[in-house]
């Protein structure tokens, strides 16, 4: 993690703890806290995000509130900084879940959302030729995420990406996916999810972790047993920010590393790249 990446999480986390001090919905606080890390550029999110093999950003994101269990997804939106708020419209402006592609991206701009283009010259790469170069995947993964308890109790979760390393034209992983990326239970809890979302989709991560916690675990005996699950049945990786409603949490991973952070509001927000 980078002093920059360092800084702007700790950023994030004092947004979203604020707007929670202030008596504001978790579900604000964790698209504003994901609306700094994607307009940083330092992320696989908004700004930052990674290209797909055609040169073209196309971007991911989801948010769901515990409360009435409402959700808004997009996938494969183009040229805007923040698809985190393209979620929370498709939840609260439409009686839909998810929408996708240029239509998504048709629909963010009816509301004017900032637009952002990232000039790149177009790779006229073959279909045959983007297929050799996806078999050497990098790995590299940067996804935001945040999760978030409020006064009235309820929670909410988000995350917003650009996708792995070489990706297809049009693949779509795991972010916009409710119950894999993000879920949110107000019995239960909200999980946000990072990580090879081919693997988190195949294990409904997220909902399996809120499974868990319903059956008494704590949210760290949660996650390392769905974390485990996914290493051993299916060579899966994965990280996972995991919070109770009634405010226990925990942040694991099966990667080497994932760069997150918390705020109790004291001191300086905690913010590392290693998690046990
Ligand atoms: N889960 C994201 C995806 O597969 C990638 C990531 O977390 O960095 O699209």
């Amino acid at each position: 993690m980078t002093s920059l990446q360092a800084a702007c999480l700790q950023a994030a986390l004092q947004v979203g703890y604020h707007l929670l001090d202030r008596g504001s919905s978790a579900l604000l606080a964790v698209e504003h806290t994901i609306r700094v890390l994607e307009r940083s550029g330092l992320f696989n999110a908004g700004k930052g995000a990674r290209l797909q093999l055609d040169g073209i950003q196309r971007m991911d994101a989801s948010i769901m509130e515990g409360d009435s269990l409402r959700a808004g997804a997009v996938a494969s939106v183009e040229g805007i900084i923040h698809p985190i708020t393209a979620a929370r419209l498709v939840m609260e402006e439409t009686d839909h879940v998810l929408l996708v592609g240029s239509l998504a991206t048709k629909f963010a701009r009816c509301f004017k959302m900032e637009r952002h283009r990232l000039q790149t010259p177009l790779r006229h790469l073959s279909y045959g030729s983007m297929l050799k170069r996806k078999k050497s995947s990098l790995d590299r993964h940067g996804t935001v995420g945040a999760v978030a308890l409020d006064r009235t109790g309820t929670v909410a979760a988000g995350a917003s990406t650009g996708g792995i390393d070489r990706m297809l034209p049009g693949r779509v992983g795991d972010t916009p996916i409710i119950g894999c990326g993000v879920y949110a239970d107000n019995e239960t809890g909200a999980v946000s999810m990072t990580g090879w979302g081919e693997s988190i989709i195949r294990l409904a991560v997220a909902k399996g972790i809120c499974d868990r916690l319903t059956k008494g675990n704590t949210p760290a005996t949660a996650a390392r047993l769905v974390l485990q699950k996914l290493v051993a049945r299916i060579d899966g990786s994965a990280g996972c920010l995991v919070l109770t409603h009634q405010g226990r949490f925990t942040i694991r991973h099966s990667t080497p590393h994932m760069m997150a952070g918390y705020w109790s509001g004291r001191g300086a927000p905690v913010v590392k790249d290693v998690f046990r």
